[in-house]
């Protein structure tokens, strides 16, 4: 890599936007899901290592006990040694063995300041990407080479807008007053990986937050969204019903169906009496049960999720949720298991920060239209670190930046246009400047 000589934010950017690219395209290759973002986190750590970062990785930025969903032990494993055998280098890779992935980057300017963090999701989706030519990334030897795992919602692209921003930080360490820190989260597809970061701690000396997401409802290149509202919370649970296995026709009074018990919840579950105080959601997305024609099916598993467009709607979804799976349990005798498997929070994004990120976006070339009003309608776990920020004080701001998606966020035809990288950087280096100019 050559050492970049311009001066000008935009200008620097585009110049090492070329590489940008080249990291995209390798996160592309080589997606990994929730928990098992190990290429990522062993590509990230070195660049930032390399480029003078302070690297925190593993134990000291995630909270081991709070990971939900976390994959099992020898899916941990193998997709650990893909990654080495990928050429990460095992230094950066050790702490983060056994589903501790992510990397906080941090660097310190020679003035004093606020501490701004800037924080990129990491994780990839269980989806098989398309092979076919008329997909971009097929046609042009980049699709994932990781079968069953794609880059399907444009976190490779979020990751490679944080490195191009790292990168600038590190060749104009000028500019820096306080502290600039990287936060590449694991896990946002599962609305876990927030929650660990933010129980070890890392969000707590943070000032000014900043987060983003790519597509969504911006579909052109030059489109920016700082006005997003809207953020549902959401929780998930995992439910297990156990009950006796019996003969079917020989003696099932002896039997505990626990299919039974999961489908009188499901119906029950969609008909709760809905909040009066705004919308909220339900759904039971998977209901495993039964092994054979002629055995009472003694176990039944569940994925529930509940969505609120307030914290305490969503909460007062949580509690219908709850009486209704014990109420299956008791009217059919069946052990219960409830367990949280994914957290969202209600956050707004702060109004100091929309109105100066308006500004400086009016002053930016590359953005052709600031899209005034933009609800998001859906959940995002980096309101759990807005939220933690501006309890304590701080700011934060969650943006949109425009792109085509193609065949549309976690399909298996989903591709962006790789300008976005650019335009995300060059976004965040222009707001950096304006957040710490009078400081
Ligand atoms: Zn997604
Ligand atoms: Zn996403």
């Amino acid at each position: 890599m050559k050492p970049c000589t311009v001066h000008r934010p935009e200008e620097a950017i585009a110049y090492h936007y070329p590489e940008a690219v080249e990291w995209r395209r390798a996160l592309h290759r080589f997606p990994q899901p929730s928990w098992l973002e190990f290429y990522a986190t062993g590509l990230v750590a070195e660049k930032l290592s390399e480029w003078g970062y302070e690297v925190l990785l593993g134990r000291d930025i995630i909270t081991p006990g709070e990971r939900l969903l976390l994959p099992p032990p020898e899916k941990l494993a193998a997709e650990y040694e893909r990654a080495l055998k990928a050429g990460v280098k095992e230094k950066f890779l050790a702490p983060a063995k056994g589903g501790l992935t992510g990397v906080v980057g941090i660097l310190r300017g020679a003035q004093p300041g606020p501490v701004v963090g800037f924080r990129f999701d990491i994780d990839a989706n269980e989806v098989t990407e398309a092979s076919e030519d008329f997909h971009r990334p097929a046609r042009e030897g980049f699709a994932s080479r990781n079968p069953g795992y794609a880059h399907m919602c444009g976190h490779d692209a979020h990751t490679a807008i944080g490195l191009l921003l790292a990168l600038y930080f590190a060749e104009n360490r000028d500019k820096i007053r306080g502290t600039v820190k990287f936060l590449f989260q694991p896990a946002e597809e599962t609305l876990g990986g927030a929650v660990a970061m933010v129980e070890r701690g890392v969000v707590d000396d943070v000032d000014y937050l900043l987060g983003c997401h790519v597509g969504i409802n911006l579909k052109k290149i030059g489109q920016i969204a700082l006005n997003v509202h809207s953020f549902m919370a959401l929780s998930r649970f995992e439910v297990i019903y156990t009950g006796r296995p019996a003969h079917a026709a020989l003696r099932p009074d002896e039997g505990r169906n626990a299919m039974l018990g999961a489908c009188t919840a499901v119906t029950n579950l969609y008909a709760i009496a809905r909040h009066g105080l705004g919308a909220s959601r339900i759904n039971v997305g998977i209901l495993q049960s039964g092994i054979a024609w002629n055995v009472i099916p003694a176990r039944a598993y569940l994925r529930v999720e509940t969505r609120g467009v307030s914290d305490e709607i969503n909460e007062y979804m949580v509690q219908r949720v709850r009486q209704i799976l014990e109420g299956a349990a008791r009217m059919h005798d069946l052990a219960l298991e409830v367990k949280p498997a994914g957290t969202a929070v209600c956050a707004r994004n702060s109004p100091d920060m929309v109105r100066l990120a308006t500004e400086v976006a009016r002053t930016l070339p590359s953005v052709e239209e600031i899209v005034e009003e933009s609800p998001f309608n859906a959940s995002e776990d980096f309101t759990v670190m807005m939220k933690r920020v501006q309890e304590r004080g701080g700011k934060a701001l969650y943006v949109l930046f425009g792109t085509p998606v193609y065949g549309g966020h976690h399909s298996s035809t989903f591709d962006l246009d790789e300008k976005v990288v650019q335009n995300g950087a060059e976004f965040f280096a222009a707001l950096y400047d304006a957040l710490v100019k009078d400081v």
